[in-house]
């Protein structure tokens, strides 16, 4: 949207829900490509401010928590389509 990143209502297919797990996590990178080592995904910033891979790091920007923001469902359904929301 702007050069932020944002966490939305979204989640991986893998993520079990109750135990907040990854159900595949040994197979994690082949079974979902999206899904981000944290050595990828430090320098990109996007693990939220709560995890506990980021504690410590200066200047770690989290991203933004969309949760309730209907323009953001909305700028995800005008590029990913409906079933992305
Ligand atoms: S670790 Fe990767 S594959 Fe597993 S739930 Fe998280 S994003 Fe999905």
């Amino acid at each position: 949207m702007d050069g932020v990143i944002y966490v939305t209502k979204k989640f991986c297919r893998f993520l079990d829900r109750g135990t907040k797990t990854c159900t595949v996590y040994p197979q994690r990178f082949r079974a979902e490509p999206d899904c981000a080592s944290t050595a990828q995904g430090l320098p990109m910033m996007i693990f939220p401010a709560d995890c506990p891979y980021t504690k410590g790091i200066e200047g770690y920007i989290p991203p933004r928590e969309t949760w309730d923001d209907p323009a953001v469902d909305d700028f995800i359904r005008e590029v990913l389509g409906d079933e992305a929301v």
